[in-house]
């Protein structure tokens, strides 16, 4: 057989996803591939079916349908408080992994170092190493997950082109304050490099916590390259639609990759979509409502049994501490996986290993998700209150 790519043989498929795998195998509750097990909006769903009629079933331009765009670009730029020319602006890709990958491939040549913070939502790293680039890991510190911002100047100092920020942070529930964001800006400009920001769960982001667009602030916009996506805001992950949002030169180069890596987003699910964009101002802010009211029953009930766990600032993610545990005689040499391959298996419930996010030898958080019927988080719960149990068994 010849030989396979080096590149291919430096990562690993994602983990998240191939919990899910292993949970539907055995049937477990899955809280651990973020995605809500409730409908889309049923304007969506009626859009959906109209389009199934009416089309477009062919191609759209490649870089997204006129009209999704330009609803993007208003939603956008209200957000970032000034106008996006929706022709030049934005590009609308295969979900956000393929806005991060496009982004990534656009900015880094072989050799080049991009600064990310760990933990870090898994794809970074693949996509750092499928571009040819070198990650320079920022530790996030558990339990506040705060940074060093002398870290990043050096990373900067080092030669980094960009720093990859996930504004709300999967899997740490971190909100950035728009301080910590000023001082990481004011360095990007000083080195003269690019923010590049994932704000797909922008609209989970819990009081007294805001969300602020790096791209918003004074002076950021050129350096700043944003990715987004449809699939948390409109309960739509199936339907793979994200975008990046930013000047029209990185669009340009972005266009480009993403039209060679996949021509374009599905056309009909595009159409559709307009729909949710389109949709008013209280429509996020009931998103908001339901995610807050499920968090507090997640959180509550995490506490009700005793589980240690983060209150996260945003996103559906809850880190919990399963160190207790792994200090048990039943778990000793356990690696956090094969916890949560044991927890699959004994008490029907998956999470995602920390290992997988962390650079760092982090081997007793795991992270849960609360985008779950409230009846699903009661069984859940019920499950994770016979860890202790069934540990000492
Ligand atoms: N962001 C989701 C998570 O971290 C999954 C996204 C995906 O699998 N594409 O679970």
């Amino acid at each position: 057989m010849p030989k396979l790519s080096h590149r291919v043989s430096t990562f690993t498929d994602s983990v998240i996803r191939r919990m899910t795998r292993i949970s539907d195998e055995y049937g477990a509750i899955n809280l651990s591939q973020g995605f809500p097990d409730f409908d889309p909006p049923r304007p969506l769903l009626d859009a959906l079916a109209k389009v199934a009629y009416e089309g477009p079933h062919q191609y759209s331009v490649t870089y997204g349908a006129e009209n999704l765009r330009a609803a993007i670009a208003r939603k956008q730029g209200k957000a970032f408080n000034r106008e996006i020319d929706p022709e030049t602006e934005i590009c609308i890709t295969c979900g956000g992994t393929e806005a991060m990958m496009s982004v990534v491939m656009s900015i880094c040549n072989p050799g080049d170092k991009i600064m990310v913070f760990s933990p870090f939502y898994e794809n970074y790293s693949a996509d750092t190493i499928l571009s040819g680039a070198e990650p320079i890991f920022i530790p996030l510190v558990p339990p506040e997950y705060n940074f060093d911002i002398n870290l990043i100047e050096d990373g900067f100092k080092q030669g980094a082109k960009a720093i990859i920020i996930c504004n709300p942070s999967n899997p740490c529930g971190k909100v950035f304050t728009e301080e910590e964001l000023l001082a990481i800006g004011k360095l990007a400009l000083k080195y003269d490099a690019f923010v590049v920001t994932d704000e797909v769960y922008e609209h989970m982001v819990y009081a007294p916590n805001h969300h602020t667009c790096m791209a918003a602030l004074p002076g950021m916009y050129n350096n700043t390259i944003t990715c987004n996506s449809l699939s948390k805001t409109y309960s739509i992950t199936g339907w793979r639609l994200g975008y990046v949002v930013g000047p029209e030169e990185v669009i340009e180069a972005c266009k480009k990759v993403h039209d060679f890596l996949t021509v374009g987003a599905a056309s009909p699910l595009q159409e559709a979509a307009v729909t949710g964009l389109n949709f008013p101002d209280k429509y996020y802010e009931d998103l908001l409502a339901l995610y807050t009211e499920k968090r507090k029953y997640f959180l509550d009930g995490l506490d009700s049994i005793g589980i240690k766990h983060n209150v996260p600032q945003g996103t559906y993610f809850v880190m919990i501490d399963i160190q207790e545990f792994l200090d048990m005689p039943k778990f000793k040499g356990y690696t956090d996986l094969e916890f949560c391959e044991w927890m699959i298996k004994n008490i029907g419930l998956a999470a995602v290993p920390g290992s997988s996010f962390f650079r760092e030898p982090v081997n007793n958080l795991i992270r849960l998700h609360f985008a779950r019927e409230k009846s699903t988080i009661d069984e859940a719960i019920r499950r994770l209150s016979k860890l202790r149990e069934l540990a000492q068994a």
